[in-house]
């Protein structure tokens, strides 16, 4: 007896409880997963595979493409429909990326009743980004023009379906990495969105600094820190949609061009 006594008394960690301990392990562990997982995602435009199901759509548009001549694009990301380098590149909103004149194709050769399904990963596409190279927003072309204003039409159309919290989760990396690119380019952004991002930063900034916090770090260590990282996501999550309505307002705006 006296020696179950003694182990019940002897935690892993000396002079930490067995519950913390592991609790707070837990805790870094679930941290670092997602850390990783979310580099993965911010890191760069996917390119990947065509789903099974879009199959069918994609061998149709590549009989349809003419084959490109030119290959001078230094980039290296290669579109998943042509095959070849991407060109004119759009974004989905779940981060794969396409030669603007391939998903475009795909949408108005398509029999979509709403917006499309991603060709690789399924997912409703309900913002189309520009990711062009700095050769090609120089550029003045014919077919670059066309494929910004079929991107126009798209996100006027289709950026203000209805979408879950979930979804936007799952879109914030992309759509946030598109708002920061934005906010410092050159292209800019209304002053209001912009201003509004710049509010959102500041706040964010502000409140890993200051002393004031809901669960006080001190207090608890790591776990005080989760009140920081929920702030944080919670103001990310709100750029994000921020910047949906600049998207929007972009597209409408070249629709009525007197208005402001
Ligand atoms: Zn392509
Ligand atoms: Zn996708």
């Amino acid at each position: 007896m006296p020696e179950l006594n003694l182990k019940a008394s002897t935690g892993l960690v000396e002079g930490v409880s067995n519950e913390v301990f592991l609790i707070t392990t837990g805790f870094v562990v679930f941290l670092i997963t997602l850390f990783v997982k979310f580099k993965s995602w911010v890191g760069s435009p996917r390119t990947a595979l065509i789903h099974p199901e879009s199959e069918t759509a994609v061998t149709a548009i590549r009989q349809r493409l003419e084959p490109r001549s030119s290959a001078s694009r230094d980039s290296t990301a290669q579109c998943p429909v042509c095959l070849d380098s991407v060109q004119y590149g759009l974004e989905t909103n779940c981060g794969h990326l396409f030669c603007g004149s391939c998903i475009i194709t795909y949408w108005q050769t398509g029999r979509w009743l709403g917006p499309i399904a991603c060709p690789n990963c399924r997912q409703t596409v309900t913002i189309l980004l520009n990711s062009f190279t700095a050769e090609e927003l120089q550029e003045d072309s014919e077919a670059k023009n066309r494929v910004l204003q079929e991107v126009r039409n798209y996100n006027r159309r289709f950026s203000g379906e209805p979408r879950t919290i979930w979804e936007y989760i799952q879109d914030l990396p992309t759509i946030f990495r598109h708002a920061i690119g934005d906010l410092f380019s050159e292209e800019g952004m209304v002053f209001v969105f912009r201003a509004r991002i710049y509010i959102c930063l500041t706040i964010a900034v502000l409140y890993l600094l200051s002393p004031l916090d809901i669960i006080p770090e001190m207090a608890v260590g790591i776990l005080g820190l989760l009140d920081d990282l929920v702030i944080l996501f919670l103001l990310a999550l709100y750029i994000s949609m921020i910047y949906r309505s600049v998207v929007a307002q972009r597209a409408s705006a070249t629709l009525n061009p007197h208005e402001d």
